[in-house]
């Protein structure tokens, strides 16, 4: 299966076991909008939970808040969304698609990326072990041209994006051929440049109302609260502050499933530190989220860092934590090094105060920003995309599992009575449910064959199934069976909270991040 329709496969899969639903799906949907369903949620809230304890828990310098999606529309004016808040449009006058005029110069890049890697793939095939891939990218005359075509097209569009120069966007558009993939043709608009804030108006009459904006970040909150929570809470600097909560960004391209949506989810926060510290506390939050990831153990592989070349003319250091989805290695996570940028524009535009008093030095300063910004629906398709596995198993049936982490899984064990019309065994699969909902999310099914319900639990990815026989009436064991695996063991069912504990408590999770 290729990625492309890997990834075809696993939106469907999403709609048909409960994960995410296109948002007002019986009036055909909403574009680039979601909801997630009963499965979906649980997933979501188990990464929500994850980023949660490791930021306020692990760390007692760094606590929480929950700030509005409505706020004051000069904020979004101090932090500089409403002048630059744009992307670089572009339209086909054929197909009439809109499309981010950056976008499709990297993925231009990528494919470039692609053919580089497929021809150092061969070599490595036709040499074996005698195989020194940096003398073959070094000589190899396929892997020349193609490096220096890459090298052209992306020197050019670093500098187009320093200068912000729309005009240069559509020239190395045209000038490498790049077409719509609609219309396959190069007839191109001229860039222009397209704010991404959603707008309303807030008050009862329309002369009175105020423009107010969706936040298309979470950070704004923090900032405007930095000084509210520094006081009650008597923060010392360094000390961070976390926030989950909705964004809105009116995307022109979203056309990656939950990947860019124009709703979406972030996990911010924001860490305040004396000046000059920054790119110290920078290296040490680079290190703190690449652990975090790697953590759940989907392959340190497929994380890589892209240290931002432009860097926004207030930060000091910009790097996003990439990960490999189906449709190659895309941002994950953003970790910024924000300087005073933030604070100091709202000190100014509020009129209001935001220094900090140092008691070490005596000395008052706008406190420096390190940020870590992730989206928590990119977070689910990391997951997704990776645990989705189709397996061929030795009776020849083929089996689809989602192997997701086991703390982030949303149901972590089904129980399973071996007939649905044996009263015993009803009775005693519902108090063993009875006994174990309050650990865990359980699921219970007495519908269709056992083989049936497993395949039904492994499409959800749910670590245990626990079946209950006519032998456990007896000898008050029953069989446990491991989803990864597919292992059986018979275990007293007094033993079952500490088996499913060891490998579905988040703690253990969060206490390897020490
Ligand atoms: P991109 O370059 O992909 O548009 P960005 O650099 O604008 O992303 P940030 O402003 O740094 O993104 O936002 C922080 C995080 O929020 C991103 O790393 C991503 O996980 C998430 N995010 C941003 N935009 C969207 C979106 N439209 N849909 C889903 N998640 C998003």
């Amino acid at each position: 299966m290729t990625q492309d329709e890997l990834f075809k496969v696993l939106v469907a899969h999403c709609k048909e076991y409960g994960f995410i639903f296109p948002s007002s799906e019986i009036y055909d949907g909403l574009a680039a909008v979601y909801d997630y369903g009963q499965m979906g949620v649980e997933l979501k809230n188990n990464i929500k939970a994850y980023w949660w304890n490791a930021m306020t828990r692990l760390n007692e310098n760094i606590v929480g808040i929950d700030s509005c999606i409505f706020m004051h529309p000069r904020i979004w004016e101090a932090s500089g969304h409403v002048g630059a808040f744009n992307d670089p449009l572009i339209d086909n006058k054929d197909s009439k698609k809109r499309y981010r005029a950056d976008v499709l110069i990297e993925d231009f890049l990528c494919k470039i990326e692609e053919k580089i890697n497929k021809e150092v793939a061969k070599g490595r095939k036709k040499f074996g072990d005698s195989f020194d891939e940096v003398q073959f990218r070094a000589t190899n005359p396929n892997v020349l041209r193609e490096q220096k075509k890459y090298d052209e097209v992306h020197n050019r569009y670093v500098a187009a994006e320093k200068a912000n120069d729309l005009a240069e966007y559509k020239n190395i558009i045209v000038d490498n051929g790049i077409v719509c993939p609609i219309s396959g043709t190069c007839n191109w608009t001229d860039v222009r440049q397209f704010n991404l804030m959603f707008s309303t108006s807030m008050g009862s009459t329309s002369e009175g109302a105020n423009i107010i904006y969706l936040r298309p970040e979470t950070a704004q909150g923090i900032f405007v609260n930095y000084l509210n929570v520094q006081k009650t809470g008597r923060m010392k600097l360094p000390f961070g502050i976390a926030q989950i909560g909705k964004a809105f960004r009116n995307e022109i391209v979203a056309r990656q499933f939950i990947f860019r949506m124009r709703e979406f989810e972030q996990m911010e926060m924001q860490f305040f530190i004396k000046p000059g510290t920054e790119l110290e506390w920078f290296r040490k939050w680079k290190e703190t989220r690449m652990k975090w990831h790697v953590n759940l153990g989907m392959g340190a592989e497929n994380y890589r860092f892209h240290d931002h070349e432009k860097l926004a003319h207030y930060a000091n250091a910009a790097t996003d934590v990439e990960f490999q989805f189906p449709f190659g290695f895309k941002e994950l996570e953003g970790i910024h090094s924000r300087t005073d940028f933030d604070l100091g524009n709202h000190q100014k535009f509020s009129g209001k105060k935001i220094q900090y008093f140092d008691p070490e030095t005596g000395e008052s300063y706008v406190p420096y920003v390190i940020e870590t910004s992730i989206g928590v629906d990119r977070m689910v398709l990391a997951v997704l995309s990776h645990s989705y596995k189709e397996e061929k198993l030795e009776n020849g049936e083929t089996r689809v599992v989602l192997g997701i982490p086991a703390p982030l899984a949303p149901v972590k064990a089904a129980v399973l009575p071996l007939l649905k019309n044996n009263e015993d065994l009803v009775n005693l699969a519902q108090s063993i449910m009875d006994d174990l909902k309050y650990d865990f999310n359980c699921q219970y099914d007495e519908k269709d064959s056992i083989g049936k319900r497993y395949r039904r639990q492994d499409a959800i990815g749910t670590p245990f199934c626990i079946t209950v026989d006519h032998d456990s009436l007896q000898d008050n064991c029953v069989t446990v069976r491991e989803r990864d695996t597919m292992t059986q063991k018979r275990v007293p069912i007094a033993e079952l909270r500490s088996i499913i504990d060891k490998e579905v408590n988040m703690n253990n999770l969060l206490r390897n991040l020490k």
